[in-house]
Protein backbone atom coordinates (compact mmCIF):
# COMPACT_ATOMS: atom_id res chain seq x y z
CA UNK A 1 0.00 0.00 0.00
CA UNK A 2 0.70 3.52 0.05
CA UNK A 3 1.29 6.59 2.02
CA UNK A 4 -1.37 9.09 2.33
CA UNK A 5 0.00 12.79 3.71
CA UNK A 6 -3.40 15.44 4.17
CA UNK A 7 -1.25 18.33 4.20
CA UNK A 8 -2.90 20.43 6.94
CA UNK A 9 -1.70 24.09 7.65
CA UNK A 10 -2.55 25.66 10.86
CA UNK A 11 -0.32 28.82 11.67
CA UNK A 12 -0.60 27.48 15.17
CA UNK A 13 1.45 23.96 14.23
CA UNK A 14 3.50 25.63 11.91
CA UNK A 15 6.39 26.39 14.48
CA UNK A 16 5.99 23.07 15.74
CA UNK A 17 6.16 21.19 12.87
CA UNK A 18 9.31 23.09 11.63
CA UNK A 19 9.21 21.72 7.76
CA UNK A 20 5.76 22.01 7.49
CA UNK A 21 5.79 25.81 8.32
CA UNK A 22 8.21 26.37 5.18
CA UNK A 23 5.89 24.46 3.07
CA UNK A 24 3.29 26.63 3.94
CA UNK A 25 5.39 29.47 3.94
CA UNK A 26 6.32 28.42 0.53
CA UNK A 27 2.32 27.87 -0.66
CA UNK A 28 1.89 31.64 0.01
CA UNK A 29 3.23 32.67 -3.74
CA UNK A 30 3.16 31.10 -6.99
CA UNK A 31 6.38 29.32 -8.17
CA UNK A 32 7.03 28.38 -11.68
CA UNK A 33 4.04 25.79 -12.52
CA UNK A 34 6.30 23.23 -14.06
CA UNK A 35 8.97 23.20 -11.53
CA UNK A 36 8.28 20.79 -8.70
CA UNK A 37 8.32 21.70 -5.31
CA UNK A 38 10.57 19.43 -3.38
CA UNK A 39 9.28 18.35 0.41
CA UNK A 40 10.92 16.03 2.53
CA UNK A 41 9.47 13.06 3.20
CA UNK A 42 10.49 13.97 7.34
CA UNK A 43 9.11 16.66 7.03
CA UNK A 44 5.55 15.94 6.23
CA UNK A 45 4.72 12.83 7.00
CA UNK A 46 2.56 12.04 10.35
CA UNK A 47 3.40 9.33 11.73
CA UNK A 48 5.42 6.49 10.71
CA UNK A 49 4.93 4.12 7.46
CA UNK A 50 2.12 1.32 7.15
CA UNK A 51 3.05 -2.00 7.33
CA UNK A 52 3.30 -1.28 3.40
CA UNK A 53 6.16 0.62 3.98
CA UNK A 54 3.87 3.42 2.43
CA UNK A 55 2.95 6.66 3.97
CA UNK A 56 -0.97 8.00 3.74
CA UNK A 57 0.05 11.21 5.58
CA UNK A 58 -1.15 15.00 5.43
CA UNK A 59 0.15 18.22 4.92
CA UNK A 60 -1.22 21.27 6.82
CA UNK A 61 -1.27 23.83 4.71
CA UNK A 62 -2.35 26.73 6.88
CA UNK A 63 -5.29 28.03 4.49
CA UNK A 64 -8.22 28.59 6.41
CA UNK A 65 -10.39 26.09 5.96
CA UNK A 66 -14.55 26.02 5.64
CA UNK A 67 -15.34 24.08 8.85
CA UNK A 68 -18.56 22.79 8.19
CA UNK A 69 -20.84 22.20 11.13
CA UNK A 70 -23.50 19.43 11.41
CA UNK A 71 -26.30 21.00 8.98
CA UNK A 72 -24.16 23.18 7.12
CA UNK A 73 -23.32 23.62 3.57
CA UNK A 74 -20.30 22.42 1.80
CA UNK A 75 -19.47 24.54 -1.25
CA UNK A 76 -19.87 21.68 -3.88
CA UNK A 77 -21.60 17.84 -3.72
CA UNK A 78 -19.18 16.63 -6.51
CA UNK A 79 -15.82 14.87 -6.19
CA UNK A 80 -14.19 14.29 -9.73
CA UNK A 81 -11.88 11.35 -10.16
CA UNK A 82 -9.70 12.61 -12.45
CA UNK A 83 -7.04 9.96 -14.22
CA UNK A 84 -5.48 12.35 -16.32
CA UNK A 85 -5.78 10.50 -19.35
CA UNK A 86 -7.86 13.25 -20.79
CA UNK A 87 -5.66 16.13 -20.38
CA UNK A 88 -2.11 17.31 -21.55
CA UNK A 89 1.03 17.78 -19.42
CA UNK A 90 3.35 21.14 -20.47
CA UNK A 91 5.44 18.56 -22.52
CA UNK A 92 2.47 17.12 -24.41
CA UNK A 93 1.81 13.97 -22.87
CA UNK A 94 -1.32 12.57 -21.19
CA UNK A 95 -1.79 13.96 -17.56
CA UNK A 96 -2.16 16.51 -15.41
CA UNK A 97 -0.36 20.24 -15.05
CA UNK A 98 -0.50 21.12 -11.70
CA UNK A 99 -0.22 24.62 -11.09
CA UNK A 100 1.37 25.51 -7.40
CA UNK A 101 -0.06 28.19 -5.88
CA UNK A 102 -1.15 30.21 -2.85
CA UNK A 103 -4.26 28.11 -2.69
CA UNK A 104 -6.74 25.23 -3.93
CA UNK A 105 -8.59 25.46 -6.89
CA UNK A 106 -9.58 22.26 -8.84
CA UNK A 107 -10.69 24.59 -11.74
CA UNK A 108 -7.80 25.33 -12.49
CA UNK A 109 -5.29 22.33 -11.51
CA UNK A 110 -3.74 24.55 -8.93
CA UNK A 111 -2.90 23.41 -5.73
CA UNK A 112 -1.22 24.71 -2.68
CA UNK A 113 1.08 21.60 -1.83
CA UNK A 114 2.53 20.20 -5.49
CA UNK A 115 3.25 21.50 -8.63
CA UNK A 116 4.62 19.50 -11.89
CA UNK A 117 3.52 17.27 -14.49
CA UNK A 118 1.15 13.90 -13.41
CA UNK A 119 1.81 11.33 -15.38
CA UNK A 120 -1.87 9.95 -16.93
CA UNK A 121 -2.98 6.61 -15.46
CA UNK A 122 -0.70 3.65 -16.71
CA UNK A 123 -3.52 0.82 -15.70
CA UNK A 124 -6.23 -0.49 -18.24
CA UNK A 125 -9.60 1.28 -18.82
CA UNK A 126 -10.98 -1.72 -16.75
CA UNK A 127 -9.22 -1.31 -13.52
CA UNK A 128 -9.62 2.41 -13.84
CA UNK A 129 -13.36 1.55 -13.75
CA UNK A 130 -13.55 -0.86 -10.88
CA UNK A 131 -11.31 1.41 -8.84
CA UNK A 132 -14.26 4.19 -9.77
CA UNK A 133 -17.18 1.77 -8.43
CA UNK A 134 -15.39 0.95 -5.59
CA UNK A 135 -14.98 4.81 -4.66
CA UNK A 136 -18.41 4.65 -5.36
CA UNK A 137 -19.57 2.48 -3.25
CA UNK A 138 -17.26 3.26 -0.51
CA UNK A 139 -19.02 6.94 -0.16
CA UNK A 140 -22.49 5.60 -1.41
CA UNK A 141 -24.44 6.28 1.52
CA UNK A 142 -23.07 10.54 1.35
CA UNK A 143 -24.46 12.86 -0.39
CA UNK A 144 -22.05 13.16 -2.89
CA UNK A 145 -21.68 12.08 -6.31
CA UNK A 146 -18.80 10.63 -7.73
CA UNK A 147 -17.92 11.19 -11.22
CA UNK A 148 -15.58 10.83 -13.99
CA UNK A 149 -16.32 13.86 -15.97
CA UNK A 150 -14.60 16.95 -15.34
CA UNK A 151 -16.91 19.72 -13.82
CA UNK A 152 -14.93 22.23 -15.84
CA UNK A 153 -15.76 25.36 -13.99
CA UNK A 154 -18.58 24.08 -11.45
CA UNK A 155 -17.25 24.24 -8.24
CA UNK A 156 -15.98 20.52 -7.14
CA UNK A 157 -13.83 18.45 -4.90
CA UNK A 158 -11.01 16.58 -7.19
CA UNK A 159 -9.20 13.54 -6.61
CA UNK A 160 -5.80 13.12 -9.43
CA UNK A 161 -5.55 9.41 -9.37
CA UNK A 162 -2.42 9.02 -11.69
CA UNK A 163 1.49 9.58 -11.35
CA UNK A 164 3.94 9.07 -9.08
CA UNK A 165 4.84 11.26 -6.23
CA UNK A 166 8.30 12.33 -7.62
CA UNK A 167 6.55 14.22 -10.22
CA UNK A 168 5.04 16.76 -8.00
CA UNK A 169 7.58 17.13 -5.43
CA UNK A 170 7.31 14.22 -2.83
CA UNK A 171 9.58 10.92 -2.20
CA UNK A 172 8.52 7.63 -3.35
CA UNK A 173 7.49 6.25 -0.33
CA UNK A 174 3.97 8.72 -0.30
CA UNK A 175 1.43 6.84 -2.14
CA UNK A 176 -0.86 9.56 -1.49
CA UNK A 177 -1.26 13.41 -0.31
CA UNK A 178 -4.02 15.88 0.66
CA UNK A 179 -4.04 19.24 1.87
CA UNK A 180 -5.17 19.07 5.45
CA UNK A 181 -6.44 22.30 7.36
CA UNK A 182 -9.25 20.50 10.33
CA UNK A 183 -12.08 21.05 8.14
CA UNK A 184 -13.52 21.59 4.85
CA UNK A 185 -11.36 22.68 1.85
CA UNK A 186 -13.55 23.94 -0.85
CA UNK A 187 -12.46 22.95 -4.36
CA UNK A 188 -9.29 21.13 -3.06
CA UNK A 189 -7.35 18.51 -5.31
CA UNK A 190 -5.88 15.62 -3.77
CA UNK A 191 -3.36 13.22 -4.81
CA UNK A 192 -3.31 9.33 -5.20
CA UNK A 193 -0.55 8.31 -7.32
CA UNK A 194 -1.89 5.28 -8.85
CA UNK A 195 1.11 4.58 -11.16
CA UNK A 196 2.92 3.42 -8.17
CA UNK A 197 0.74 0.64 -8.29
CA UNK A 198 -1.80 1.40 -11.01
CA UNK A 199 -3.57 -2.75 -10.64
CA UNK A 200 -3.99 -2.58 -6.87
CA UNK A 201 -8.29 -1.55 -6.97
CA UNK A 202 -8.45 -2.15 -3.53
CA UNK A 203 -5.45 -0.33 -2.79
CA UNK A 204 -6.14 2.33 -5.00
CA UNK A 205 -10.08 3.13 -3.54
CA UNK A 206 -8.31 3.03 -0.03
CA UNK A 207 -5.75 5.77 -0.82
CA UNK A 208 -8.48 7.66 -3.09
CA UNK A 209 -11.24 7.65 -0.12
CA UNK A 210 -8.63 8.71 2.42
CA UNK A 211 -6.69 11.45 0.79
CA UNK A 212 -10.30 12.88 -0.60
CA UNK A 213 -11.58 12.89 3.37
CA UNK A 214 -8.37 14.16 4.52
CA UNK A 215 -9.66 17.14 2.45
CA UNK A 216 -12.85 16.92 4.07
CA UNK A 217 -11.26 17.25 7.53
CA UNK A 218 -11.34 14.07 8.22
CA UNK A 219 -8.09 12.49 10.51
CA UNK A 220 -6.54 9.11 10.60
CA UNK A 221 -7.86 6.81 12.34
CA UNK A 222 -7.13 3.31 13.94
CA UNK A 223 -10.02 1.13 12.29
CA UNK A 224 -8.99 -1.56 10.05
CA UNK A 225 -12.26 -1.36 8.28
CA UNK A 226 -12.13 2.19 7.65
CA UNK A 227 -10.58 4.24 4.71
CA UNK A 228 -8.74 6.20 7.01
CA UNK A 229 -6.42 3.59 8.84
CA UNK A 230 -3.12 2.76 8.34
CA UNK A 231 -3.90 -0.63 8.86
CA UNK A 232 -3.22 -2.49 5.61
CA UNK A 233 -6.06 -5.73 6.42
CA UNK A 234 -8.84 -6.20 6.02
CA UNK A 235 -7.75 -4.86 1.88
CA UNK A 236 -10.96 -3.81 1.09
CA UNK A 237 -12.37 -0.48 3.52
CA UNK A 238 -15.54 1.24 4.09
CA UNK A 239 -16.16 4.26 5.87
CA UNK A 240 -17.52 2.64 9.36
CA UNK A 241 -20.30 3.85 11.60
CA UNK A 242 -17.67 3.66 14.77
CA UNK A 243 -16.11 5.97 16.93
CA UNK A 244 -12.36 5.02 16.74
CA UNK A 245 -9.24 6.47 18.37
CA UNK A 246 -7.52 8.99 15.82
CA UNK A 247 -3.94 8.21 14.99
CA UNK A 248 -1.76 5.63 12.91
CA UNK A 249 0.31 4.03 15.27
CA UNK A 250 -1.99 4.22 18.22
CA UNK A 251 -4.67 6.65 20.38
CA UNK A 252 -3.22 10.17 19.35
CA UNK A 253 0.13 8.72 18.00
CA UNK A 254 1.90 9.97 16.97
CA UNK A 255 0.41 13.17 19.05
CA UNK A 256 0.39 15.67 16.01
CA UNK A 257 -2.92 13.33 14.72
CA UNK A 258 -4.71 14.77 17.17
CA UNK A 259 -4.24 18.35 16.52
CA UNK A 260 -7.65 18.97 15.70
CA UNK A 261 -8.58 18.71 19.00
CA UNK A 262 -10.47 15.33 19.22
CA UNK A 263 -9.14 12.47 20.14
CA UNK A 264 -12.33 9.97 18.57
CA UNK A 265 -13.32 10.21 15.24
CA UNK A 266 -16.68 8.57 13.30
CA UNK A 267 -15.58 8.83 9.81
CA UNK A 268 -19.12 7.35 8.61
CA UNK A 269 -21.46 10.19 11.01
CA UNK A 270 -18.71 12.86 9.93
CA UNK A 271 -19.25 12.72 6.00
CA UNK A 272 -23.30 12.24 6.87
CA UNK A 273 -22.41 15.94 8.69
CA UNK A 274 -21.25 17.07 6.01
CA UNK A 275 -23.11 15.74 2.65
CA UNK A 276 -25.96 14.51 4.51
CA UNK A 277 -27.79 11.15 2.98
CA UNK A 278 -26.95 10.03 -0.04
CA UNK A 279 -29.98 10.38 -2.56
CA UNK A 280 -30.40 6.47 -3.85
CA UNK A 281 -31.39 5.85 -7.58
CA UNK A 282 -32.45 2.80 -7.99
CA UNK A 283 -32.35 1.00 -11.56
CA UNK A 284 -35.00 1.30 -13.85
CA UNK A 285 -36.64 -2.11 -14.59
CA UNK A 286 -39.23 -3.04 -17.13
CA UNK A 287 -40.05 -6.21 -17.49
CA UNK A 288 -40.63 -6.76 -21.38
CA UNK A 289 -41.63 -10.52 -20.95
CA UNK A 290 -44.13 -12.28 -20.03
CA UNK A 291 -46.59 -9.52 -20.15
CA UNK A 292 -48.44 -8.99 -16.77
CA UNK A 293 -51.06 -11.58 -15.83
CA UNK A 294 -50.58 -13.57 -19.15
CA UNK A 295 -50.76 -16.81 -19.22
CA UNK A 296 -47.24 -18.51 -19.74
CA UNK A 297 -45.54 -21.69 -20.77
CA UNK A 298 -43.36 -23.99 -18.01
CA UNK A 299 -39.80 -22.55 -17.96
CA UNK A 300 -40.77 -19.65 -19.42
CA UNK A 301 -38.84 -16.60 -20.28
CA UNK A 302 -38.51 -13.58 -18.52
CA UNK A 303 -36.73 -10.45 -20.14
CA UNK A 304 -36.34 -7.56 -18.48
CA UNK A 305 -34.60 -4.00 -19.55
CA UNK A 306 -32.38 -2.47 -16.65
CA UNK A 307 -30.78 0.98 -16.77
CA UNK A 308 -29.32 2.98 -14.17
CA UNK A 309 -26.79 5.96 -14.51
CA UNK A 310 -24.05 4.86 -12.28
CA UNK A 311 -24.37 1.52 -14.14
CA UNK A 312 -26.05 -1.90 -13.32
CA UNK A 313 -23.97 -4.07 -11.22
CA UNK A 314 -26.13 -7.26 -10.71
CA UNK A 315 -30.00 -8.78 -11.70
CA UNK A 316 -31.99 -11.40 -10.56
CA UNK A 317 -34.89 -13.40 -10.88
CA UNK A 318 -37.07 -14.33 -8.20
CA UNK A 319 -40.31 -16.47 -8.49
CA UNK A 320 -42.70 -16.29 -5.56
CA UNK A 321 -40.07 -14.79 -3.81
CA UNK A 322 -37.19 -17.08 -3.96
CA UNK A 323 -33.90 -16.30 -5.73
CA UNK A 324 -33.78 -18.32 -9.17
CA UNK A 325 -30.95 -16.58 -11.50
CA UNK A 326 -28.49 -13.85 -11.22
CA UNK A 327 -27.00 -12.12 -14.10
CA UNK A 328 -24.45 -9.69 -13.86
CA UNK A 329 -24.31 -8.34 -17.63
CA UNK A 330 -27.13 -8.06 -20.81
CA UNK A 331 -28.79 -9.43 -22.15
CA UNK A 332 -31.02 -9.88 -18.72
CA UNK A 333 -33.23 -13.08 -19.77
CA UNK A 334 -33.77 -16.13 -17.82
CA UNK A 335 -35.63 -19.36 -17.96
CA UNK A 336 -38.27 -19.40 -14.59
CA UNK A 337 -38.03 -23.21 -13.44
CA UNK A 338 -39.64 -26.00 -15.90
CA UNK A 339 -41.06 -27.40 -12.21
CA UNK A 340 -43.29 -24.81 -11.31
CA UNK A 341 -47.25 -25.65 -10.65
CA UNK A 342 -49.79 -24.91 -12.94
CA UNK A 343 -51.11 -21.50 -11.80
CA UNK A 344 -50.71 -18.17 -10.73
CA UNK A 345 -47.27 -17.28 -9.77
CA UNK A 346 -45.23 -13.86 -8.98
CA UNK A 347 -42.09 -12.72 -10.89
CA UNK A 348 -39.78 -10.46 -9.49
CA UNK A 349 -37.10 -8.87 -11.04
CA UNK A 350 -34.42 -7.40 -8.40
CA UNK A 351 -31.44 -5.05 -9.86
CA UNK A 352 -28.31 -3.36 -8.15
CA UNK A 353 -26.73 -0.46 -8.97
CA UNK A 354 -22.86 0.19 -8.76
CA UNK A 355 -23.84 1.88 -4.87
CA UNK A 356 -25.82 -0.93 -4.25
CA UNK A 357 -29.11 0.51 -4.38
CA UNK A 358 -31.78 -1.90 -4.95
CA UNK A 359 -34.67 -1.35 -7.55
CA UNK A 360 -37.26 -4.31 -7.88
CA UNK A 361 -40.22 -4.89 -10.60
CA UNK A 362 -42.72 -7.32 -10.11
CA UNK A 363 -45.72 -8.97 -12.41
CA UNK A 364 -47.98 -11.37 -11.56
CA UNK A 365 -48.24 -14.79 -14.61
CA UNK A 366 -50.38 -17.86 -14.96
CA UNK A 367 -48.46 -20.74 -15.40
CA UNK A 368 -50.53 -23.26 -18.05
CA UNK A 369 -50.19 -25.57 -20.53
CA UNK A 370 -47.46 -26.09 -23.05
CA UNK A 371 -46.89 -24.16 -26.35
CA UNK A 372 -47.76 -26.22 -29.37
CA UNK A 373 -46.63 -23.41 -31.42
CA UNK A 374 -45.72 -20.06 -31.76
CA UNK A 375 -48.95 -18.35 -31.97
CA UNK A 376 -49.36 -20.02 -28.70
CA UNK A 377 -46.68 -17.69 -27.24
CA UNK A 378 -47.74 -14.76 -28.39
CA UNK A 379 -49.58 -13.71 -25.55
CA UNK A 380 -46.52 -13.77 -23.33
CA UNK A 381 -44.93 -11.11 -25.50
CA UNK A 382 -43.28 -10.58 -28.83
CA UNK A 383 -40.67 -12.13 -30.73
CA UNK A 384 -41.58 -15.54 -28.67
CA UNK A 385 -41.15 -19.11 -29.98
CA UNK A 386 -42.39 -22.81 -29.36
CA UNK A 387 -39.61 -25.14 -28.69
CA UNK A 388 -40.75 -28.60 -26.48
CA UNK A 389 -43.39 -26.53 -25.48
CA UNK A 390 -41.99 -23.54 -24.05
CA UNK A 391 -41.71 -20.55 -25.61
CA UNK A 392 -38.62 -18.91 -26.26
CA UNK A 393 -37.07 -15.74 -27.35
CA UNK A 394 -36.12 -15.98 -30.90
CA UNK A 395 -34.12 -14.38 -33.55
CA UNK A 396 -35.06 -10.92 -33.41
CA UNK A 397 -34.01 -10.66 -29.96
CA UNK A 398 -30.60 -10.46 -28.67
CA UNK A 399 -29.52 -13.78 -27.84
CA UNK A 400 -32.60 -15.47 -29.00
CA UNK A 401 -32.97 -18.69 -30.99
CA UNK A 402 -31.15 -18.52 -34.43
CA UNK A 403 -29.08 -14.95 -33.35
CA UNK A 404 -25.61 -14.81 -34.50
CA UNK A 405 -22.81 -14.98 -31.28
CA UNK A 406 -19.59 -15.15 -30.50
CA UNK A 407 -19.75 -16.82 -27.18
CA UNK A 408 -22.57 -18.77 -24.94
CA UNK A 409 -22.92 -16.02 -22.64
CA UNK A 410 -24.63 -14.16 -25.34
CA UNK A 411 -27.56 -16.37 -25.74
CA UNK A 412 -29.86 -16.47 -23.70
CA UNK A 413 -30.26 -20.02 -23.67
CA UNK A 414 -26.52 -20.22 -22.80
CA UNK A 415 -26.11 -22.63 -25.73
CA UNK A 416 -23.72 -21.05 -29.04
CA UNK A 417 -23.39 -23.44 -31.95
CA UNK A 418 -21.50 -23.63 -34.89
CA UNK A 419 -22.23 -25.03 -38.62
CA UNK A 420 -20.69 -24.26 -41.42
CA UNK A 421 -18.93 -21.79 -40.11
CA UNK A 422 -22.00 -19.91 -38.50
CA UNK A 423 -22.32 -19.46 -35.02
CA UNK A 424 -25.63 -19.20 -33.83
CA UNK A 425 -27.50 -19.28 -30.64
CA UNK A 426 -29.51 -22.17 -30.08
CA UNK A 427 -32.02 -24.19 -27.72
CA UNK A 428 -32.11 -27.52 -26.41
CA UNK A 429 -34.61 -29.48 -28.24
CA UNK A 430 -36.51 -33.30 -28.15
CA UNK A 431 -35.13 -35.08 -31.13
CA UNK A 432 -38.34 -37.66 -31.30
CA UNK A 433 -40.23 -35.14 -31.40
CA UNK A 434 -38.15 -32.25 -33.51
CA UNK A 435 -40.16 -29.86 -31.69
CA UNK A 436 -38.03 -27.05 -33.03
CA UNK A 437 -40.04 -23.72 -34.41
CA UNK A 438 -40.96 -23.26 -38.01
CA UNK A 439 -37.58 -22.71 -39.81
CA UNK A 440 -35.80 -24.92 -37.90
CA UNK A 441 -34.52 -27.97 -37.50
CA UNK A 442 -33.46 -30.17 -34.13
CA UNK A 443 -30.07 -31.62 -35.27
CA UNK A 444 -28.28 -34.24 -33.11
CA UNK A 445 -25.66 -32.90 -30.40
CA UNK A 446 -24.41 -36.18 -30.27
CA UNK A 447 -24.68 -36.45 -26.58
CA UNK A 448 -28.70 -38.01 -26.94
CA UNK A 449 -30.13 -34.37 -27.07
CA UNK A 450 -30.70 -32.19 -29.93
CA UNK A 451 -29.92 -28.16 -30.81
CA UNK A 452 -32.45 -26.44 -33.12
CA UNK A 453 -30.57 -24.94 -36.12
CA UNK A 454 -32.15 -22.78 -38.74
CA UNK A 455 -32.80 -24.20 -41.92
CA UNK A 456 -33.71 -26.81 -44.82
CA UNK A 457 -31.58 -30.05 -43.62
CA UNK A 458 -27.65 -30.11 -43.39
CA UNK A 459 -26.11 -31.58 -40.51
CA UNK A 460 -25.28 -30.14 -37.30
CA UNK A 461 -21.22 -30.80 -37.06
CA UNK A 462 -20.83 -32.04 -40.71
CA UNK A 463 -18.55 -31.05 -42.96
CA UNK A 464 -19.81 -29.66 -46.32
CA UNK A 465 -18.96 -33.36 -48.07
CA UNK A 466 -21.09 -34.58 -45.50
CA UNK A 467 -18.29 -37.20 -44.01
CA UNK A 468 -18.88 -37.00 -39.98
CA UNK A 469 -16.26 -33.87 -38.77
CA UNK A 470 -17.08 -33.01 -34.63
CA UNK A 471 -17.37 -29.96 -34.06
CA UNK A 472 -18.33 -28.32 -30.83
CA UNK A 473 -21.13 -25.86 -29.12
CA UNK A 474 -18.54 -23.04 -28.53
CA UNK A 475 -17.53 -23.41 -25.00
CA UNK A 476 -19.72 -26.20 -23.81
CA UNK A 477 -16.95 -28.57 -24.65
CA UNK A 478 -19.43 -31.50 -25.94
CA UNK A 479 -18.62 -32.72 -29.07
CA UNK A 480 -20.95 -33.17 -31.54
CA UNK A 481 -21.55 -36.08 -33.83
CA UNK A 482 -22.91 -35.84 -37.35
CA UNK A 483 -26.50 -36.48 -36.65
CA UNK A 484 -29.38 -35.29 -39.32
CA UNK A 485 -32.64 -35.43 -37.82
CA UNK A 486 -35.56 -35.24 -40.16
CA UNK A 487 -37.42 -32.62 -39.00
CA UNK A 488 -40.89 -33.75 -37.93
CA UNK A 489 -44.14 -31.02 -37.74
CA UNK A 490 -44.85 -31.90 -34.12
CA UNK A 491 -48.25 -31.64 -32.90
CA UNK A 492 -48.94 -31.69 -29.08
CA UNK A 493 -52.90 -30.52 -29.81
ZN1 LIG B 1 -3.67 10.03 5.23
Amino acid sequence: MKKHFALAVTVALASTLGAVGTAAAQAGGVSDPDEPIVFTEASEVIGAAAADGRVRGFIYTGEPADVVIAGGTPGSRILYLNNCKGETTSTGAAGCRVTRGGSNNSTTNTSSIAGGNLAAYTGSDTTWNSIVNCVRQTYAPFGITITTTNPGTAPHYEAMAAGTPTQVGFSNGVAGVAPFSCGIINNAITFSFLNLNPSDVNDACWTIAQESAHAFGLSHEMLAADPMTYISNPPSKRFQNQSACIGTQGCCQPQQECQCGQTMQNSYQRLLDIFGPSNPTPPTIVIETPLANSQVTPGFVVRATVTDDQGVDNVQLLIDGAAIATLQSPPFAFNAPPTLTMGTHMVTIRAYDSNGSEGTATISVIVGDPCNDNDDCSAQGADLVCVDGRCVPGANTPGGLGSTCNAPTECISGLCATKDDENRCVESCDIAADACPDGFDCLSNGAGGGLCWPGGGGCLGCSTDGSPEPTLPIGAGLLLAAVLVRRRRRNRA
